[in-house]
């Protein structure tokens, strides 16, 4: 095992990740940011290393001082997180490079699922159903690309292959739109991720989303940790997750969970990971796979007993991974909120000193967050604050377990969304479950904000 971990992120991650370094016996470094420097986490670890002023880029999307950080404070691994590099292949590469041990996949398998071509083709290959789509990017030809799509049928969408975090994408719905839709997809993805490669998707109208954690080792073992729901969404930014998913056959789970599984040892993936599926009809498509800890991966550690981010380091050390798919069971429903630094109806960031801050507690209840009385929520980064959990041997007692901390939370000095939970958890839909990814933007919409 590593002696010492640096750990390449801010926030509730870098707490939770460091809580996992504890765990192992593992000394933690963490870099941070100017706008950082007095939080609470940062001065839990071993050691902390400031490596830039506030932006991003200049500090925790900074490759060379991250690396110079980690040779001075003689670290053995990196582990990046969510979000800044942890999607990042050439940060990866140079990560390895520079001899330090990367805590996620290989670079070329970022590289493969970066693509969304390539990533779908991948898919395709090992038995993971798709969105029925262009095979591969669309060609210049305007008469194939019209073919193209009405063989597949309108609605479609227009995605970019270099796209993400819900941009370079377009809904077409008539032939008429699709050939100046195309045009116009292809030169934002040119301006916006130097890649102008785009292809053709059929739109599915009323999805949910549904996603299968995966854990693979160097050696070719792969599982698949059950599924997430994560539909509840506004501009593709996901605000609730649970699991397991209400209303799906635990028979049709398993399937695509194997088949998941399957891809992994097939395409020799390592680390964890999380394969994006739409769920649409009784039928699930693949659209995306993440190559890192995901914002939700509390849900599943909570009805698997799986510590994944101690996996994530375990496998990165070239562990082999200590369960198999038959020592895997899932108990109870874990479901999770997100607790952002924004206005609850408007959306807009409320960054700013934290004056009382009252986490929930009791039976089932747990609580991802770097924040307290007098923390300081920077303008200059994502605005979650907090991710509550709530577990119970059934849903139903997961949600009553979540309105009671829901209740009892209390933030002052920011605004949070706190309010848009406590009504959501309200919600006679949500309450039934299986909403789709359209749900809570169609009930915002309704609301009249
Ligand atoms: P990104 O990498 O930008 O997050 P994804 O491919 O994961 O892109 O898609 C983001 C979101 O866009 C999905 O969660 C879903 O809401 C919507 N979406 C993507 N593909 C389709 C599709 N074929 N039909 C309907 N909605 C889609």
């Amino acid at each position: 095992m590593f002696e010492k971990l640096l750990i390449a992120n801010r926030g509730e991650i870098a707490l939770r990740i460091q809580r996992a370094c504890r765990e192992l016996g593992i000394k933690t470094v963490v870099v941070h940011s100017q706008a950082d420097t007095e939080a609470k986490y940062v001065k839990l670890a071993d050691e902390s290393v400031c490596i830039g002023p506030p932006p991003s880029r200049d500090s925790y999307l900074n490759v060379p001082a991250i690396i110079s950080a980690a040779e001075v404070s003689d670290a053995e691994a990196i582990h990046p997180g969510y979000g800044f590099l942890s999607e990042n292949a050439d940060f990866a590469e140079r990560v390895e490079k520079s001899g330090f041990v990367f805590i996620g996949p290989r670079p070329e398998s970022i590289r493969l699922m970066g693509d969304k071509v390539s990533a779908k083709e991948a898919m395709t290959k090992t038995g993971v159903p798709v969105v029925p789509g262009s095979e591969g990017a669309l060609p210049e030809d305007p008469k194939e690309v019209l073919r193209i799509a009405r063989t597949i049928g309108y609605p479609v969408i227009i995605k970019a292959a270099g796209g993400g975090g819900g941009r370079g994408m377009r809904v077409v719905h008539t032939e008429a739109a699709l050939l100046n839709a195309v045009t116009m997809t292809r030169t934002e993805a040119k301006a916006a991720f130097n890649n102008a490669s785009v292809y053709l998707e059929k739109f599915l109208e009323n999805p949910r989303h549904i996603e299968i954690q995966v854990l693979a080792d160097e050696y070719r073992n792969a599982v698949y940790l059950g599924e997430r729901d994560c539909s509840m969404q506004r501009r593709h930014q996901k605000i609730i997750e649970e699991g397991p998913a209400p209303g799906i056959a635990r028979r049709q789970l398993e399937r695509i969970g194997s088949r998941c599984a399957e891809a992994c040892r097939k395409i020799g993936y390592r680390g964890a990971g999380t394969f994006e599926f739409l769920y649409e009809n009784g039928e699930f498509y693949f659209i995306e796979m993440n190559t890192r800890v995901q914002v939700e991966h509390p849900v599943t550690e909570l009805i698997t007993g799986i510590d994944i981010v101690q996996e994530q380091i375990r496998i990165a050390a070239g562990e082999k991974l200590r369960f198999r798919q038959r020592d895997i069971a899932l108990k109870g429903h874990a479901i999770e909120c997100r607790i952002n630094a924004e206005d609850p109806y408007k959306f807009t960031p409320s960054p700013g000193r934290i004056t009382h801050w009252h986490p929930p507690g009791g039976p089932g209840i747990r609580v991802d967050s770097h924040a307290y009385t007098n923390y300081f929520v920077p303008p200059n980064y994502d605005s979650m604050i907090a991710k509550v959990l709530a577990y119970g041997d059934t849903r139903e007692q997961a949600i009553r377990r979540m309105r009671i901390a829901l209740s009892e939370m209390a933030v002052e000095g920011i605004q949070t969304n706190l309010a848009l939970h406590r009504e959501l958890l309200a919600d006679a839909r949500f309450v039934t479950g299986g909403t789709s990814i359209h749900y809570l933007e169609q009930k915002l919409a309704l609301r009249g904000t």
